[in-house]
């Protein structure tokens, strides 16, 4: 992977995990949200009907104390006329005031002020009304210089009137003592509002009455509500609240649920990428999907340069690319993959190869094995059975293993030696590079070493290190056991090598590794020489 690509798939990542951060996140945002807007709506329509209930019940009221004065029969303010009509104002709570008035609106008494002739409603007119029912019922909204001073709303009928005081539309409320927003009250007869809650704008309440919002409108924060059975409308607007209120009127449940439910996703979608992406993850992917293909790599007789059998060498077959083991045996060792590899190797080479070994049990094929197959007999488990079926004999697979594989120098011991029992001829493989290959020499009994490449590279160059081959060479004669010469790549090699006594050799000069079908048209031409 080159850095362009791994900068990609970084901001892939990156992408990927914020979005599984923010997708629930955003649903939680958007629930809460969405479940604040109900409960406002809830509220507002609360309010609204509790309003217009109380607009109603009011105006009903009044009309029934209005009622009673025109039922009064003394003569229009005589004394038992006003005695009449502080009763009425007395029994009515919400009645402020009642009076008279003449033809022309002019003042003739009051409940609270008496016969006009005290001097104080001389002079005092009546405006034209705000409003005039059918059955001649009228209202003024808002008249400031009446008896019992304040801002009075009347209600007046032929000749007398009572009066109230307007802010009685709207007061209580809001039981819960929680702002309500505001409230206005409308005469829908003539579009005239009648009462605010005390910071509500009138003019505001009679702009959202003539615009009202959609019926079906959750978020809108008004509500206009209109009286069935009388000339009336309340307009409700949603409490403006402050940043503090705002946040802890959250629905926090849904909100940090969603946080809580993102951050569980991100976390898994990153420890999933991270672990997809890992070389350990990919090397599971490859395993799961046997992603691995074998190369051959011919061994040679280097008296007679006939191939007498092939190294197995596994290659990882990642997307277009072919991975060198090198680059990956040893994280499949540290990861506890190196034996499922194995078992694929094995695989691989009988499916390849398992024909041509059966016809021509001259030829072997030798594996590698690392320490976890060294230390068992899980693998000689799986490769007796696995041979018997293909007809392959067992002499034909031979092992190759590196000091590195001896961890378990007791158990390697024994493994080793029920590989041989079995009839698979064992090699000490890159012969030479460790630090106690002699004592292994003597300690294992093997079949053969493989001189590491290292040393054959020197031959012919450096008198005093190309001399180990040799020396090597001798030693094995001595313990009697066979020698296989790796990396040759120059015929001066191969004839030294030959020369000093090494029966086998491997490298370029004679074959770089090959595929299966390359293997076999190499070994049969290599008959037919
Ligand atoms: P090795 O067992 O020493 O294998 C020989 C390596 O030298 C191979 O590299 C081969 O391609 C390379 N080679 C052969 N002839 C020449 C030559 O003339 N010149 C040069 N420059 N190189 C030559 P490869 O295939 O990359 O394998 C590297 C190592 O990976 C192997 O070293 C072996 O230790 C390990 N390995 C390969 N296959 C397996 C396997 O199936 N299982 C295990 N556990 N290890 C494996
Ligand atoms: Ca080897
Ligand atoms: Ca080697």
């Amino acid at each position: 992977m080159n850095n362009i690509q791994r900068g990609a798939l970084a901001a892939l990542l990156i992408v990927i995990v914020v979005i599984a951060a923010l997708a629930p996140a955003g649903i939680g945002f958007l629930f809460a949200q969405r479940s604040q807007q109900q409960e406002q709506s809830e509220r507002l329509n609360t309010v609204a009907n509790a309003a217009l209930y109380r607009a109603e019940d009011l105006t009903r009221r009044l009309s029934g104390a209005l009622g009673e004065i025109g039922k009064v029969a003394a003569a229009p303010c005589s004394p038992p006329y006003l005695k009449e009509l502080r009763r009425i104002a007395l029994t009515h709570e919400q009645v402020r005031d009642a009076g008279a008035y003449d033809r022309d609106g002019r003042w003739q008494c009051s409940s609270l002020l008496g016969a006009v002739s005290a001097g104080v409603l001389d002079g005092l007119t009546l405006p034209p009304p705000d409003w005039r029912s059918r059955d001649g019922v009228m209202a003024w909204y808002g008249l400031a210089r009446l008896p019992g001073g304040k801002v009075s709303l009347v209600m007046g009928r032929d000749g007398f009137y009572i009066a109230a005081d307007p802010s009685l539309y709207v007061d209580s409320l809001d039981p819960d003592g929680d702002p309500a927003g505001g409230v206005g009250i409308i005469n829908t007869d003539v579009s005239r509002v009648i009462a605010t809650t005390p910071a509500t704008d009138a003019a505001a309440v009679l702009a959202v009455y003539r615009a009202p919002p959609p019926a079906r409108d959750d978020d809108s924060p008004y509500i206009v509500r209109r009286s069935a059975s009388m000339p009336l409308a309340v307009v409700v607007s949603a409490p403006h609240q402050s940043l503090r209120q705002r946040v802890r009127t959250l629905p926090w449940g849904w909100l940090l649920g969603g946080v809580a439910a993102g951050l569980a996703c991100a976390g898994w979608a990153a420890f999933f990428i991270v672990r997809r992406l890992s070389p350990r993850g990919q090397l599971s992917d490859a395993v799961r999907r046997h992603q691995f293909i074998v190369a051959y790599q011919p061994i040679v007789d280097l008296a007679t340069r006939r191939c007498v059998g092939a190294e197995a060498l596994v290659r990882w077959k990642y997307h277009d690319r072919i991975v060198r083991p090198d680059h990956f045996i040893p994280l499949a060792e540290h990861r506890g993959l190196i034996q499922a590899i194995t078992d694929q190797v094995l695989d691989t080479i009988l499916l390849e190869l398992g024909d041509f070994l059966k016809r021509y049990p001259e030829y072997y094929v030798s594996v590698n094995l690392s320490a976890p197959d060294l230390t068992t007999h899980r693998f000689l488990e799986v490769l007796g059975p696995a041979l018997a079926r293909q007809g392959v004999r067992p002499a034909q697979i031979r092992i190759e293993a590196t000091e590195r594989s001896f961890l378990d120098a007791d158990a390697a011991k024994e493994v080793i030696s029920a590989f041989r029992e079995a009839g698979h001829a064992v090699y000490l493989d890159d012969f030479g590079t460790g630090y106690s290959s002699l004592s292994h020499l003597q300690t294992f009994r093997i079949d053969g070493l493989k001189i590491d490449k290292s040393f054959v590279d020197t031959i012919g160059q450096d008198a005093a290190s190309s001399s180990v081959a040799s020396h090597i060479i001798d030693m094995a004669a001595t313990l009697d056991v066979q020698v296989i010469a790796e990396g040759i790549e120059r015929e001066e090699q191969a004839a030294y090598l030959h020369a000093r006594g090494a029966r086998f050799g491997q490298g370029w000069l004679f074959s770089a590794p090959l595929s299966a079908a390359e293997f076999i048209r190499y070994a049969g031409r290599m008959r037919g020489a």
